[in-house]
């Protein structure tokens, strides 16, 4: 067996095999709607995982970091990702922070192993909190960027239900 440096999954192949377990994944995803509303948190939550393929600068750090604090803490509300993709645009004004050893106990593979939509969801959500709760060290850096990026967003804030507007302020 060979262990994955990113994720530590222990499998034949080590990394190759996890690499193709993530296009198995995106494959997933992309043929069915029921998954596809998912993906956004699977692929944050898969690049975390793996940081010296997928989160090499600070933007794209920030970029799966935002992803999942969005995810978690504002409800996935699409206002708070549209305002923390307009906040790296550009070459924003971001340090790369130290990243943690270790990224969480769940794996691509549990993901994997759900065989209809309905679990596949429950596993996504376990991954990418377990990845999240890893990056615990990093909570600060990714709150402090969404408030600014949502203290910096142009327009109203148009709420969708009752008491949004002052959940996302
Ligand atoms: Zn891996």
């Amino acid at each position: 067996m060979a262990t994955c440096p990113g994720c530590g999954l222990e499998t034949p192949g080590g990394e190759a095999t996890c690499q193709t377990l993530f296009h198995e994944l995106t494959a997933r995803d992309a043929g069915d709607y029921r998954y596809a509303r998912f993906h956004r948190i699977a692929v944050d939550a898969y690049s975390l995982q793996h940081p010296e393929q997928y989160c090499i600068s600070a933007k794209s750090l920030m970029a799966h970091l935002g992803g999942l604090c969005c995810a978690f803490e504002f409800d996935g509300e699409s206002e708070v990702y549209h305002a923390l993709l307009r906040s790296l645009n550009g070459a924003p004004a971001l340090e790369k922070p130290a990243l943690p050893a270790f990224r969480g106990h769940v794996t691509i593979a549990d993901v994997l192993r759900a065989a209809e939509p309905e679990s596949h969801g429950h596993e996504v959500r376990r991954w990418a909190r377990s990845v999240w709760e890893a990056h615990s060290s990093l909570h600060p850096f990714a709150r402090g960027w969404l408030a600014k990026a949502l203290a910096d967003r142009q327009g109203p804030v148009r709420p969708r239900h009752g008491g949004r507007k002052e959940a996302i302020k």
